[in-house]
């Protein structure tokens, strides 16, 4: 949880207290709504209140309420220091302009031979001898760390000269922004605030692709920032040349600096990042747990990370130690529903429209080499991923029986065996398909 925002923890932890509150709304507006969250770590919450005697009041009567909250909505034991709204936190608040994410630094972004050059290329840019990646374009599936990636820059450039104008929208928010100041008739403080960074961070900018306004504005504030030698960091889940419907000069100047991919982790990796995530909740988990998640949860960093906690949780409430056996129970939801989103229906829908094959084609009882070979894929899919049982997988078929399920499924493992291809047409089906 702590990959919200430290406002966004906030605002739930409220949320979830002001029902304690409900006859004392005094009370709650007195002690509670002054409180102000500074930051936010693994171990700990700094939260400023306005003066000493609600440092001493919310420290006798909420502290244990507070608590009980934070660990609810994220999911930590975390410690609470109350520090007083003095010119320091309010400096840092003021700093709240570039909507960076305090969490997401260098220090805790492990690298490996999927990530390796995107985090180069990052850290030159961060370090002030990057301009060559500019504009900088990160690409790569969901939860591989590019946001991550992107204010890990943005922190380190800040934090080397708290001068730099930095700012972080995302591309809904910069649509989002636009259509305001629009409304507003505001249009040049708009073009203000963004011509005038020293470094814009833009994610998502694949979101931006049916609007044509959104994509033209976007086109002069890159330019107006590229010409005076101001960076800009762009993400996207694909590549330049595939944003179909975007403007072609907007996508010629993505391809004008550096585009970069982020892949899935490795093996290797996996475990690192799994180390690295219990080290910084200070907990020690066997190498074989490590390696059991590693192998259960192979895309997506986010979700490593969820174990991770989960695993954390699990071992805290009932008190057992780490161990697999832990492990596969704290996992079993994650497991499982991934089992459960993938229907035959939506697996056969994929695979006919992977191979060009007409609805239903699938389910005909045609032998023919084009349809049996995907029907025995998606058969294999479904055997696989999905908790159902060869009966079941042979009435979404239209009725075939158990053995002829059995052996297409035999089928595909034998051609596994000997081609890495149909290993990777699988794998790239699945992400289709989960997606
Ligand atoms: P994306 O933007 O590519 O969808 P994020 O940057 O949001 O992915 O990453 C998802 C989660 O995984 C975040 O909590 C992030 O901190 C974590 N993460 C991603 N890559 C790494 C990495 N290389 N090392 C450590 N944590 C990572
Ligand atoms: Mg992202």
């Amino acid at each position: 949880m702590l990959t919200l925002p430290l406002t966004d923890i906030w605002l739930k932890v409220l949320e979830t207290i002001k029902p304690e509150f409900e006859d004392k709304m005094v009370s709650y507006n007195t002690w509670i709504e002054t409180i102000i969250p500074v930051s936010i770590d693994y171990t700990k919450i700094t939260l400023a209140v306005p003066y000493e005697y609600n440092r001493d009041f919310v420290r006798l009567r909420y502290l244990d309420l507070l608590k009980n909250a934070l660990e609810f909505v994220t999911g930590l034991p975390l410690d609470i220091e109350l520090t007083l709204n003095n010119e320091e936190v309010k400096h840092n608040l003021d700093s709240s302009f570039s909507n960076l994410n305090p969490n997401y630094l260098f220090e805790n972004f492990v690298t490996g031979k999927s990530n390796e050059y995107a985090h180069a290329a990052a850290l030159s840019i961060a370090l002030g001898s990057g301009a060559l990646y500019n504009p900088f374009f990160i690409y790569g599936g969901v939860g591989l760390g590019k946001t991550h990636l992107m204010h890990a820059i943005g922190n380190k450039v800040v934090r080397h000269d708290p001068k730099k104008r930095v700012m972080y929208v995302s591309s809904e928010q910069f649509t989002n922004d636009m259509i305001n100041a629009i409304k507003n008739s505001t249009t040049q403080e708009f073009r203000d605030k963004y011509r005038t960074l020293d470094l814009l961070l833009i994610d998502d900018i694949q979101f931006i692709w049916d609007k044509e306004a959104t994509q033209e504005e976007f086109f002069h504030t890159f330019n107006e920032l590229y010409q005076n030698d101001k960076h800009i960091i762009i993400t996207s889940d694909r590549p330049p040349k595939d944003l179909k419907s975007f403007m072609d000069r907007l996508v010629s100047r993505f391809e004008q600096g550096a585009v970069i991919d982020i892949n899935p982790p490795d093996y290797e990796t996996r475990v690192a990042i799994l180390q690295k995530k219990a080290n910084q909740l200070n907990i020690t988990i066997p190498n074989e747990v490590y390696e059991f998640v590693a192998s259960k949860i192979k895309s997506n960093i986010r979700e490593l990370e969820g174990a991770i906690k989960k695993i954390l949780l699990f071992h805290q409430l009932s008190r057992k130690e780490i161990n697999i056996e832990l492990a596969s129970e704290a996992l079993k939801d994650i497991l499982d529903a991934r089992k459960r989103k993938i229907t035959p229906s939506l697996v056969i829908e994929r695979v006919e429209k992977y191979f060009n094959l007409k609805e239903n084609d699938l389910k005909s009882k045609s032998r023919s080499q084009n349809i049996a070979f995907p029907r025995q894929i998606a058969m294999y899919i479904l055997k696989e991923y999905t908790p159902l049982s060869l009966k079941q997988i042979g009435t979404a078929f239209g009725g075939m029986d158990h053995t002829t399920v059995l052996h297409g499924i035999k089928k595909v493992k034998e051609n596994m065996d000997g081609d890495a291809s149909v290993q990777n047409l699988i794998d790239d089906l699945i992400k289709d398909i989960r997606e």
